[in-house]
């Protein structure tokens, strides 16, 4: 499909590095059933560009462009305490000359902290302009407008980039990752069998949906959701897919069976430490020496990990594990990680 028609900017040269783990392999087969689990691979996109990478880098190469492309001077987004997109959108922001503001939502009460660290440290080491702290439950578009206004009334121009970069022009970036990937498996030979990746604000679930059917890439896709079970997560993967298929112009209607997640993995609530988390970011860390995160990429590799457990996969399947980065924000997670911590889940 041709990309070349949407303004992009770029923060990361060459493709992320698509790798097989043998010893993570080894070690959950280990802890399967028989002793017969897949071949797990990982892409590395938390090697993406923007002090430190992940998905988000491949959204905001299109929405910094679009807003560019608008005259704005300022971003505008919106996360929650640990937002790994606000860190990402502020980063490309610099990059970019153009000021930053963010809304956060407390969406645990009383978890904004101005002085935590993690992702809240770099807030304020990359200068943030501004952060705007509000209860969970708000309007966040319409407390981004608010801020917008705010800033037109001194003659500046914001441009509001949606919570996890997730709408049609942002789903372009894992359309742009569809087809990196459709490339690599050609020139490395891999065939891969599923897919697992997580689901979130769904831009990026739902743009490799797209640049899959869209390239005719016919590899099952099984998205791991971070905050959500099924019911409610798939009809917003399945909008994004559409989303994006429309403005890409393909002219297809995807059918709401394409989209396939589980969720149980994100309890006991978004961003809230669990044991098989836990298990997740220790397993890969002293396996591989490569960093999870406890929000999302823990909780989705320990998705991963639970269907090798019940033999979803195929004996010696390939499973390719989307890394979609996140890891700054263990710094703000560090003994719950380390299992120091009673985790109740
Ligand atoms: C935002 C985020 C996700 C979820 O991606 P969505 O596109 O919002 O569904 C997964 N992993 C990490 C590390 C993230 O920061």
């Amino acid at each position: 499909m041709d990309l070349s028609r949407f303004p992009r900017r770029r923060y990361t040269q060459g493709p992320t590095p698509l790798e097989f783990l043998p010893h993570f392999t080894k070690a959950l087969r280990a802890t399967c059933p028989d002793g017969s689990g897949p071949n797990v691979w990982i892409k590395r996109d938390d090697m993406l560009g923007l002090t430190p990478g992940g998905n988000k880098t491949r959204k905001l190469e299109f929405l910094a462009a679009d807003a560019l492309a608008h005259g704005a001077d300022t971003l505008i987004t919106c996360g929650a305490p640990q937002s790994n997109h606000c860190r990402a959108t502020l980063s490309a922001a610099i990059k970019e000359g153009m000021k930053c503001r963010f809304v956060i939502e407390e969406r645990v009460p009383n978890s904004y902290k101005v002085d935590a660290s993690g992702n809240n440290f770099l807030f304020r080491l990359l200068g943030v302009e501004a952060i705007t702290v509000v209860p969970a439950g708000t309007n966040m578009l319409e407390a981004m407008q608010k801020v917008a206004s705010d800033l037109a009334a001194v003659g500046r121009k914001g441009y509001i980039v949606p919570g996890g970069g997730s709408n049609a022009i942002g789903g372009l970036g894992y359309v742009a990752c569809a087809q990196e990937l459709q490339q690599q498996f050609f020139e490395q030979g891999v065939q891969i069998d599923k897919i697992v990746v997580g689901s979130g604000s769904s831009g990026t679930h739902g743009g490799l949906l797209a640049g899959f059917l869209g390239n005719h890439i016919n590899i099952p896709l099984i998205g791991i959701g971070v905050s959500r079970d099924p019911v409610d997560q798939n009809p917003l993967v399945h909008k994004e897919a559409q989303a994006v298929a429309d403005l890409l112009g393909l002219n297809m209607t995807i059918s709401p069976e394409a989209v396939l997640s589980f969720g149980d993995w994100w309890r006991p609530k978004y961003s809230v430490p669990n044991q098989a988390m836990v298990e997740a970011v220790q397993m890969l860390a002293r396996t591989e020496a490569i960093l999870l995160d406890p929000v999302y990429t823990g909780k989705i590799m320990a998705g991963l990990i639970g269907l090798a457990r019940q033999a979803y996969f195929g004996k010696d399947e390939n499973v390719l594990f989307i890394h979609t980065g996140g890891a700054t924000s263990l710094h703000a997670y560090e003994a719950e990680v380390l299992g120091l911590k009673d985790l109740t889940v």
